[in-house]
């Protein structure tokens, strides 16, 4: 570790000076060091976090029953082949990253503890400095590089999203964010409400059940949900034919991307009878005579939001033992004893738990700036969701959010690798991305597609976003199967793209 002190510039070849710094130690900051160590071998980088170890998501999150909502097999790399469940534990999820980091060679590149606060780019020097507090300590490091590779996630880290609602102040009971789960909450006996209706709610209410007197999800509007077992059939049965772990992890993302790829497009073409086929799904698991249309009839039409997988059903075993139950209600006020619902009901409850989601941040809370002038990232333009207009040498990993996060971790990991070598090729120390002369009135948009993609976090932060526009470089489809095709031939020579 380096004993540097605030506002030393440094060298290049010195400890704090890298080509590549990726910010970020998620599953997106560990994927995008593998590419580049992988595909770049000359770039010297370094991944930092600061956080205490890698993980992001998988190692914040401890709320009880932590899981990826995903299958890992899609949600895993492309290259580290999963061998476990396609549901996976936070811990599952950990393990599997901590092989990737000893796999690739990648510990001597992480340094941890390191909070980026400030990053300017430096039009005379073409480069990125950035002021960095090492969180045990407090001091302030001064770190430089050519290229900034952004994992930074797309939420704030310190604090959950939870409404104000009247009167909490008032509830003599705990109130607890899944986000900041207190450790050792003791919940054993005590009567329980959850906030929220997504996979957190839903992961988080079987997961207490047992233990509660009881518990109540309280939810303004249903979700859909996906019963089904917790296995790949394909991929046992290859297993079971002694087919290597790669084929077996390769063939099985392949099928599962093709089921999805066909799923979104029937959901599309006919959600009336999608939507009706979900719920037909998940009403045999409910008591006889459940009132699935209050409770489990989502407003929206499916795949607007990613539909939770409900593994072996524990959700709703939860609610026919009586352990749990479903309330579709608005909350009118938190009381000493409860919440005061708009219907006239009331619900009492020794602890809420607010799964209620997130506080979108924008790159990782980082003050930006180009010469030292702030940037406004609502006056810039996305280029396809991964750069920005007028900010050199940087790219962002923004993942998918209807498929699995991670698919567009590789597909980023890939361009990102051929731009840099593009660069050397061209002896560019810089790279801009600006809109074509017949771009310059192109109408703007907000930065995702809300008929496309709709969850609460992003709707609340749309104006913190930086912009869309029309024509595909412009836009940030959240489509997998499009820039699946698309990016690896991205021409890096046109004319959108300019080198210095
Ligand atoms: C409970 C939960 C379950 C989820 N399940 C799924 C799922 O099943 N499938 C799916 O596709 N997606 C899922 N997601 C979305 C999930 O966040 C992503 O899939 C993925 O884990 C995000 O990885 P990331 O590396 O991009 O970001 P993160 O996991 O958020 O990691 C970002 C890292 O950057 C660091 N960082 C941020 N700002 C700074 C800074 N200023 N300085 C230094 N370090 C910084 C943080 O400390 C963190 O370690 C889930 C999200 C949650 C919260």
């Amino acid at each position: 570790m380096t004993t540097a002190t605030e506002k030393q510039a440094p060298t290049p070849g010195s400890e704090l000076h890298f080509d590549v710094l990726i910010i970020g130690a998620g599953i997106s900051g560990i994927g995008s060091a593998h590419h580049l160590k992988e595909q770049c071998p000359d770039k010297r980088f370094c991944v930092l976090d600061s956080m205490d170890s890698f993980g992001g998501t998988w190692l914040m999150h401890k709320y009880p029953g932590i899981r990826s909502d995903s299958d890992l097999y899609t949600f895993g790399y492309r290259f580290k082949p999963w061998s476990g469940k396609p549901i996976a534990t936070g811990e599952e999820i950990l393990n599997y990253m901590g092989e990737v980091i000893k796999d690739s060679g990648l510990d001597e590149h992480i340094r941890y503890k390191h909070k980026i606060m400030q990053a300017n780019w430096s039009s005379a020097d073409k480069l990125w400095t950035l002021q960095v507090t090492l969180t045990d300590t407090g001091e302030t490091l001064t770190y430089t590089c050519n290229f900034l590779w952004m994992c930074q996630g797309y939420y704030d880290h310190g604090k959950g999203y939870t409404p104000d609602w009247q009167g909490m102040e008032s509830f003599k009971g705990q109130i607890v964010h899944p986000q900041n789960w207190p450790e050792g909450l003791d919940y054993k006996n005590k009567k329980v409400i959850v906030i929220g209706s997504g996979a957190t709610a839903a992961t988080l209410a079987p997961n207490i059940a047992e233990d509660c007197e009881h518990v109540t999800v309280l939810q303004r509007s249903p979700t859909y949900f996906f019963p089904g077992k917790n296995e790949n059939p394909l991929a046992d049965q290859l297993r079971s034919l002694e087919v290597k772990e790669e084929w077996i992890h390769e063939i099985t993302r392949r099928q599962i991307l093709k089921d999805q790829h066909d799923y979104v497009k029937v959901a599309k073409d006919y959600p009336e009878e999608v939507k009706k086929e979900l719920i037909n799904g998940i009403t045999p698991l409910l008591p006889d005579g459940y009132d699935v249309a209050t409770h489990f009839t989502p407003r929206y039409r499916p795949w607007h939001q990613r539909i939770a997988f409900v593994p072996d059903g524990d959700l709703f075993k939860g609610i026919r033992d009586g352990k749990a139950s479903m309330v579709t209600d608005e909350i009118e006020c938190f009381t000493e004893s409860g919440i005061q619902l708009k219907s006239g009901k009331s619900l009492d409850a020794d602890i809420v738990m607010t799964a209620t989601g997130f506080n979108l941040s924008v790159l990782g809370g980082i003050n930006f700036s180009i010469d030292e002038e702030t940037i406004d990232f609502s006056k810039l333009i996305t280029y396809r969701g991964m750069m920005f207009t007028g900010l050199p040498n940087m790219a962002w990993v923004m993942g998918y959010f209807r498929a699995s996060w991670t698919l567009r971790v590789d597909l980023i990991g890939d361009f990102v690798c051929r731009l840099l070598r593009h660069m050397d090729d061209k002896k560019a120390r810089q790279v801009n991305i600006a809109l074509g002369e017949e771009e310059q009135d192109m109408e703007l948009l907000d930065w995702g597609d809300i008929n496309e993609f709709n969850p609460g976090y992003l709707q609340r932060a749309r104006h913190r976003m930086a912009k869309r526009g029309a024509g595909a470089n412009w836009q940030h489809t959240q489509d997998y199967w499009v820039e699946r095709e698309e990016m690896p031939n991205i021409d890096l020579d046109e004319g959108i793209f300019s080198y210095q």
